[in-house]
């Protein structure tokens, strides 16, 4: 089951969207220079079941678009979806941050899908130079969005 160690409202993590942004713990990645080194715990934070309405009622009125900073396991991927299903039907958006490095047919229920590692030679995602990408979906073909976009 999914656990988070944090939530909160962000406008940076997808352009043009205000974002509930929740973190979960269980990151398998292990990127060099992680960002955020509790995500990579394994039983890290809270049950994310127990507190995800609650959640995300108090914010609906703020927030766009429900953005998942990691994705748990594979195992996890329904519960995951679950929360997608859940935001579209109260039109809020959906947006994935993994760092798998391909897009894969289950993520095609987010709008937007951020994918690859963190590398520090390459940048973050609005560096011109980065090796990641976030795509926005429209209907069921996906669009890389520029570096600058996240300037
Ligand atoms: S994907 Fe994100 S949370 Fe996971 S190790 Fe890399 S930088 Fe850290």
């Amino acid at each position: 089951m999914l656990r988070y160690v944090e939530a909160g409202l962000s406008d940076l993590e997808v352009p043009q969207e205000i974002s509930l942004c929740i973190y979960l713990s269980g990151c398998i990645y292990r990127c060099e220079h992680c960002h955020y080194q509790d995500l990579q715990a394994p039983d890290g934070g809270n049950l994310l079941a127990e507190n995800f309405e609650p959640l995300f009622l108090a914010y609906q009125a703020y927030m766009t678009c429900l953005c998942f900073l990691g994705e748990g396991s594979a195992c996890d991927q329904h519960e995951l979806l679950h929360y997608v299903e859940y935001a579209h039907a109260k039109n809020v958006k959906s947006c994935l941050y993994t760092g798998k490095e391909q897009l894969e047919d289950w993520m095609h229920n987010f709008d937007y899908v951020k994918i690859g590692k963190y590398l520090p030679q390459r940048g973050p995602l609005w560096s011109e130079t980065t090796n990641q990408r976030m795509y926005v979906r429209h209907h069921e073909i996906w669009f890389p969005l520029k570096p600058a976009m996240f300037r």
